[in-house]
């Protein structure tokens, strides 16, 4: 099979031991960088061009977006999706849940359990606003922001009201969120394929901190999950319309609450908790999805 890995670095862990997985399994595989990519688009032909090579043939793609770069990554994806080839990922879905604000409300039409959430750009009344979720302790955090940069604890309303005022001075679009106190600073990564979690993570924050991010210092451990949370985790990637997804919970005197969907879940942290070979997971379920619609459309022609 041939099999298209959209990364910007050959040399992040990720994109490495997609390649291993790929290797390991004689698959002939490629690096995109999509923001090289250039595209033809016309009413009779489409293309994507890469150093003056046509990229065509492959029998699918593995997208690794950074969000950072989300709008033409995203583009170059929809491309080859036009061009009939299978993506892991769909376009649409990565948009989706790139938008933290459309996700919740995804999820929430699913029913699905997350913290109470307000989202504001300019809060005609804050005191309202916080009420509504509940009032102080509350976690602020910038639309846009990832790898907890920009997530704020307020844990007075006083606190609260600064902190709201100062990111509506930067213009800035922010969600103010019930405080999830019994985490006790720790999140669930679950990482799904398809309509099963593979592989799970505990998170745990530093002493004084409430991110539990890898990046702020947090601690990977191996976590046995519950059937509630294994549910929860599989409906929140298959509301977002993601194939391969990370989903983060905190876990709540009410049970599961999904705090975010990630489409380009990292594989560094996943695989040195659990000792899982999830690279080598991903490229089988690619396999084994694109040879069974390959069936399906024979077995429909004949
Ligand atoms: P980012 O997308 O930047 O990683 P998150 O929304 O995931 O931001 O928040 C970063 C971390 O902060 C989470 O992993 C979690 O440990 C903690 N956190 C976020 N929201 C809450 C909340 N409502 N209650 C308790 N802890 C939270």
């Amino acid at each position: 099979m041939k099999i298209g890995i959209l990364s910007r670095n050959q040399n992040l862990y990720s994109t490495r031991r997609l390649m291993e997985a790929c290797e390991a399994r004689d698959h002939e595989y490629k690096i995109i960088d999509a923001l090289h990519c250039y595209m033809n688009i016309n009413s009779t032909q489409l293309s994507i061009h890469l150093k003056g090579e046509d990229l065509k043939g492959f029998d699918a793609i593995i997208p690794r977006i950074g969000s950072s770069v989300t709008f033409y990554g995203c583009a170059v994806l929809r491309q080859f999706e036009m061009m009939g080839i299978y993506t892991l990922n769909d376009s649409v879905a990565i948009q989706r849940s790139r938008d933290k604000l459309r996700s919740l409300q995804l999820l929430s039409r699913k029913s699905i359990g997350m913290p109470i959430t307000g989202f504001a750009s300019k809060p005609g009344d804050i005191k309202d606003l916080l009420n509504m979720v509940g009032g102080a302790p509350v976690v602020i955090k910038l639309l846009e922001g990832t790898q907890g940069i920009g997530v704020v604890l307020a844990e007075t309303r006083k606190a609260a009201e600064s902190v709201i005022e100062a990111f509506m001075g930067l213009k800035a679009n922010i969600m103010v969120q019930e405080y999830i106190k019994e985490a006790g600073g720790a999140d669930i990564r679950c990482f799904v394929i398809g309509d099963k979690v593979i592989a799970s993570m505990r998170r745990q924050a530093l002493p004084g901190e409430f991110r539990s991010n890898l990046h702020r210092g947090g601690v990977a451990s191996l976590v046995r999950i519950t059937p509630d949370e294994r549910k929860t985790a599989i409906s929140a990637a298959k509301a977002m319309g993601l194939h391969v997804a990370g989903v983060d919970l905190l876990r709540s005197d009410r049970g599961p609450l999904v705090m975010e969907v990630n489409s380009s879940p990292g594989l560094e942290g996943i695989e040195f908790a659990t000792g899982h070979d999830v690279a080598g997971m991903i490229i089988d379920y690619v396999v084994k999805i694109v040879s069974t619609s390959r069936t399906r459309t024979r077995v429909k022609t004949q």
